[in-house]
């Protein structure tokens, strides 16, 4: 089995390098054996355990992610990215998009041993306070590696995820919000001015929603299943305020949502705002819980989807900003469907091909979420609707 096994890696190592020089660019890749470190406990999905209720793993488990970073080498692709390393990003960073008293308890339950970053669903252990810090890191030092052209777009693979977190509270797994941290550190050091920010992880976008919500220059749209979590965030008429009205677009799809309605939204709504918003950056919040097996989320993407939901923006970001975009890993909970969504993305960004075939394609390819309902049809045309006004507002 040895023999075999090597034979087909050593083959596939090969062909991954064999690089189509028309499509193939420089992706940046972090991934560090640490983000599997931050330790969420012994629960039983969501819920702690007792009672009736035998200890099981948290959703928000290290699998997920530490099998996409195995794919990633087992395919070979590892050997065509070029390796980003991340870093932990300063207490200064962190307070300029979280208040002191959060970042304090933060640090404070940590150093004692563990904790709840705030709303009783974000456990975290000891030492978690730099492992949160490490992850925001990552996708800083990724949007870096892009902005100075060390690579031409990057996929940050790390944990914990950030985009649940608010100012003053962690929420949903989300110690810090990673985006947001990452934005607020490249326009203090001059780098970016405007920046959009495209999340398709099942669940809403309520932190970048929050910290951006008055500010004219971060473009903010989400994608989710409809009132998943935040339950009372999300719908379509939550648009920002003052400055900031309209540069917030919600997109809130039924649950059983599949890959064409998701493509849709890329072709109908993230496509004309971000191209008249025109930003310097494109950044990702990369959650692969909408899969059709994912524990927490009631959509049906596969991973062709999620290969066609990159391919879109990418070719926006090509139109619009040279195609700079980073992605920054957010959820996403089947440990065993997960790896081969991340590896269609990372395939997409990078322009290379592996033989990875994805065997959970044929149990949901004949799903009829191909064809969009009526509902998913309001859904997406009343988003595009308010993505028409954004484009009448800067004129493009
Ligand atoms: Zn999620």
């Amino acid at each position: 089995m040895g023999r075999t096994s090597m034979d087909g890696t050593d083959a596939t190592i090969k062909r991954t390098l064999e690089r189509n020089n028309a499509m193939a660019r420089k992706t940046g890749y972090v991934w560090h054996e640490w983000y599997g470190w931050h330790d969420t406990g012994t629960h039983a999905g969501i819920f702690p355990s007792g009672g009736y209720v035998q200890p099981y793993q948290n959703f928000e488990s290290p699998e997920s992610k530490a099998r996409f970073a195995g794919l990633v080498e087992v395919s070979g692709l590892l050997e065509s990215l070029t390796r980003v390393a991340p870093r932990q990003v300063s207490d200064e960073d962190l307070l300029r998009v979280h208040t002191a008293a959060h970042v304090e308890r933060i640090r404070t339950q940590s150093e004692a041993g563990g904790g709840d970053a705030g709303d009783g669903f974000s456990p975290f252990g000891k030492g978690s306070f730099e492992l949160a810090k490490f992850a925001a890191g990552g996708t800083l030092a990724a949007a870096e590696a892009v902005l100075d052209g060390v690579v031409d777009n990057a996929y940050a693979l790390v944990r914990p995820p950030g985009h649940h977190a608010e100012p003053d509270q962690g929420r949903g797994y989300c110690l810090f919000a990673n985006v947001p941290v990452a934005i607020e550190a490249l326009r203090a050091q001059g780098k970016v001015n405007k920046v959009a920010i495209f999340d398709y992880d099942v669940h809403h976008g309520n932190g970048a929603q929050k910290i951006y919500w008055e500010d004219p220059n971060v473009l903010t749209i989400s994608v989710h299943q409809d009132r998943l979590f935040p339950q009372d965030s999300g719908l379509a008429d939550e648009r920002g305020e003052g400055p900031g009205f309209g540069t917030n677009l919600n997109i809130p799809l039924p649950a059983g949502s599949g890959d064409e309605a998701y493509w849709r939204v890329v072709e109908k709504v993230a496509a004309p705002a971000i191209k008249s918003f025109a930003p310097d950056i494109i950044i990702v919040s990369s959650g692969f819980d909408p899969s059709a097996f994912d524990p927490l989320g009631r959509m049906s993407v596969t991973s062709n989807g999620f290969r066609g939901v990159a391919e879109r923006l990418l070719a926006i970001a090509d139109e619009v900003c040279s195609g700079r975009i980073v992605f920054s890993h957010e959820g996403g909970y089947s440990a065993v469907h997960v790896p081969f969504c991340g590896i269609a993305v990372l395939e997409t960004l990078s322009g290379i091909k592996t033989d990875v075939e994805d065997p959970f394609n044929e149990s949901v390819g004949n799903s009829p979420t191909k064809t969009l309902t009526s509902i998913q049809e309001d859904v997406i045309g009343q988003s595009a609707e308010l993505a028409k006004q954004l484009g009448m507002t800067y004129g493009h």
